[in-house]
Parts: C-alpha cells; sequence; structure tokens
C-alpha cells in the first residue's frame, strides 16, 4: 500500500460542514449544524475576561484545573445520587476528544464496536482509525426506541465497547429507567465498555428527567460519560467537555490523553469554574423548551410533521406529504431555492437509510426561528 494512503480515505467533509457551508454560500438561515445564533452569558464572558487577564496563561494541569474537577463531581454527585470525585474527571478539548480519546485508550484492531444507528458522526471514525469494527444496530422512526434483544444478540467474543448517546442526536430520544436495566443486564452478563454519550445532558423537556450511565453501581466499573460545555454554556466554539469514569478507566483513558492533548484552555477552566458556582445549567430546560414550543407551534402550519423531541436542541421532521426527494436532495434544495438550511437525517446511517427525515436545530434567536418558520409553513 502507497505510504500516502491515510487511515480514513475518502471520509470527505462532516454533513454539518457541508450544509453550514451551503447555508452561506446560498445565504440561507442556518438551522443545519447544531450551534446557538445568540451570545452566551456576559457575566460568564467577563469572568473569561478576569482570568485572561489574572494571568491564568499557562498549561492547566493534565487532568484539567482542579477547581472545575471540583465543582463537576459535587453537580455530578448531587444530580445523579452517586458519590464521584475530582480524580474521576478529566477535562477534554470537547467531548469530540473525549469520545475519540475513549475509544483509543481501548480499541484494538478487531475489536468490535457496536454503534445504534443513527449515530453522531464522530464514533465511526474513532472507531475505524484504532483498526476496530463497528457493528450497527438499526433504530427506526418515529419511536427510535433501542432494542436492547438485538443489542444483545450483536456481543460475541470481539465485542469490547458499546456507544450509546441519550439525549440522542438527532432524534431527541431519551433513555429511560428501563434502558438503564437493560443497560446493567448487558454487562453484567456480556462484560463489555459502555462509552455514554450525554453532551445534552441538561436538554430534557416535558418534566423528565435525564438517565445518566452514572447513576448505576452496576454500570459504573465497566462505562464512562462525556459532555460538552459547548452546549451548556451556548460556547461550541471554546471546545471543552470532559469525560467522568471509575479509577482504573481514568487511568487507561489518561495515558492516551496525556500524549496527545496534555492539557486544555487554561483561563476558561478557571471561569467556568466559577460560573459553575451559579448552577445556572438548572434553566436550561426552560430556555429550550420555549424554542421548541416556538418552532412546533409554526410547524403545526406547515405541512412537515414533528416527531417526538424529548431532548437535545434538534426537532426532527417528516417532509413525505410535501415531496418525494431524498432527504439529501430535499435538505440542498430547500436550503437553495428557499435559504433554509437542515440536516438529512440520511447521513446518521452507515447506509444512508433515507425515512425522508430532516433536522432542524431551534438553539436560534426567536426571530430566527420566526423568519425560518415562515417559510416552512409555506412549503
Ligand atoms: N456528541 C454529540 C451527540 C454532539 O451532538 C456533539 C456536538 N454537538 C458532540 C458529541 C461533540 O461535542 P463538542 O463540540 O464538545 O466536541
Ligand atoms: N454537534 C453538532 C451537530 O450535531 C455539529 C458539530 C460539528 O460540526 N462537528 O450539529
Amino acid at each position: 500500500m502507497s505510504i500516502f494512503s491515510g487511515k480514513l480515505p475518502g471520509v470527505g467533509s462532516s454533513i454539518f460542514t457541508i450544509m453550514s457551508r451551503l447555508a452561506h454560500k446560498e445565504n440561507a438561515i442556518n438551522l443545519a449544524q447544531g450551534f446557538p445564533d445568540f451570545s452566551c452569558d456576559p457575566m460568564l464572558l467577563d469572568l473569561v475576561e478576569v482570568h485572561l487577564k489574572g494571568g491564568k496563561n499557562q498549561y492547566a494541569p493534565m487532568a484539567g484545573v482542579p477547581a472545575l474537577r471540583e465543582i463537576l463531581a459535587d453537580k455530578i454527585s448531587s444530580s445523579y445520587q452517586q458519590k464521584v470525585e475530582p480524580n474521576n474527571i478529566t477535562i477534554t478539548s470537547g467531548a469530540t476528544q473525549a469520545l475519540f480519546t475513549a475509544v483509543s485508550a481501548f480499541i484494538k484492531p478487531g475489536d468490535e464496536v457496536i454503534v445504534i444507528e443513527p449515530a453522531y458522526d464522530s464514533y465511526v471514525p474513532a472507531i475505524k482509525v484504532n483498526g476496530g469494527v463497528p457493528v450497527f444496530i438499526s433504530l427506526s422512526a418515529p419511536e427510535y426506541n433501542i432494542p436492547w434483544e438485538r443489542v444483545r444478540a450483536a456481543v460475541n467474543d470481539k465485542t469490547k465497547m458499546l456507544i450509546i448517546n441519550s439525549p440522542h442526536n438527532p432524534t431527541g430520544r431519551i433513555i429511560k429507567q428501563q434502558d438503564i436495566l437493560a443497560l446493567e443486564k448487558l454487562v453484567q452478563e456480556k462484560e463489555i465498555l459502555i462509552l455514554s454519550d450525554e453532551v445534552y445532558e441538561h436538554l430534557v423537556f416535558d418534566g423528565e428527567k435525564h438517565e445518566s450511565v452514572l447513576q448505576s453501581d452496576v454500570l459504573k466499573p465497566y462505562a464512562m460519560a462525556c459532555f460538552s460545555f459547548g452546549k451548556v454554556l451556548h460556547a461550541t466554539g471554546w471546545k471543552l467537555g470532559y469525560i467522568v469514569a471509575n479509577e482504573e478507566l481514568t487511568e487507561s483513558f489518561r495515558n492516551v490523553h496525556q500524549f496527545t492533548v496534555f492539557s486544555c484552555n487554561t483561563p476558561i477552566q478557571y471561569a467556568i469554574a466559577d460560573y459553575y458556582k451559579e448552577k445556572v445549567y438548572l434553566s436550561i430546560p426552560d430556555f429550550f423548551e420555549s424554542k421548541r414550543k416556538l418552532l412546533r407551534e409554526i410547524l403545526d402550519q406547515s405541512r412537515f410533521s414533528y416527531l417526538p423531541a424529548e431532548g437535545t436542541y434538534f426537532q426532527t421532521v417528516d417532509y413525505s406529504s410535501i415531496s418525494a426527494e431524498s432527504d439529501f436532495e430535499f435538505a440542498c434544495r430547500i436550503t437553495k431555492e428557499h435559504k433554509v438550511a437542515s440536516i438529512p437525517i440520511s447521513s446518521f446511517y452507515h447506509n444512508k437509510k433515507d425515512e425522508k427525515t430532516i433536522r432542524l436545530c431551534f438553539a436560534k434567536k426567536e426571530s430566527t426561528l420566526e423568519r425560518a418558520g415562515e417559510i416552512l409553513s409555506k412549503l
């Protein structure tokens, strides 16, 4: 094989890049890539300035700033009724790095990793770069329930890890207590690692509660849970997150983290540590639920039908009564002709399964949602 052949030939640009680029080119409203179009809390920005100007500008400790890990440990212990020590937490450069490093730390060539689809786009490349083999379990609209019997049946001697994501991007589905019980049963029978992507932990609506793998004693030896400050602080560009795991898993994680990233942005870690004292994250569900309500009221006037979305800042909609085009063609055409960009759900499936659904991001100002809604309701 040529020395010039890389490890991920032909992956191309991510769908988020493709649709954001198209939105920009077409001057369209971008409901595609998941990021807010409003700014973060001025108090947080002031805190960043305090620490930047106060000299917190050199390397942070490898695992993260202690003050931040302490406040996170308290937060996790009170949210999930499980004692977590600061030393179980490692600050990462976004959840993407946490996921990638967790896979790199454990997956060896030939190991199988179960991926539940639709799946966030970074999981499979992380598995493949490490020589792992993704094994897909496909969910179906509109319920997207995890078929635990099929997951169980997919586990064999080569299976090392299962990746789960709740609240789920792109469907908004959240796992329930019975899913945690099914996971417990699975690890008791089969002994596999669980990598749990919980970046939307605070974006859970309708009075429901986020079920974290961290709340389970049974899962503790097997589970790593990753989080993103980007979602909580409305600051996706800061690329800071963290991973939580028991001592043994944390050690293996840090063995790789230490030599790939070493440590993450220092002043912002100090600023978040101060900011989290205010527990501002508790107001997030109401904040985003009112945006979901606005988007749904608009969609009620349209020919789109919306699917359940119990969490995240995404609403998946079915456009089959508007067009028979593929979801990618539809999303591109609507961006070009009507100036609203979205994400086709087929891009979250390795086989591009097309259920005539697209994802709309409602982490936007009311005026943005109203402008987009006016257009969508005329289609
Ligand atoms: N997992 C999911 C499900 C996501 O939606 C995202 C990004 N929005 C990430 C991981 C990556 O988070 P980060 O931007 O902190 O890397
Ligand atoms: N997580 C964001 C989304 O789902 C995208 C992040 C990215 O562009 N990689 O839209």
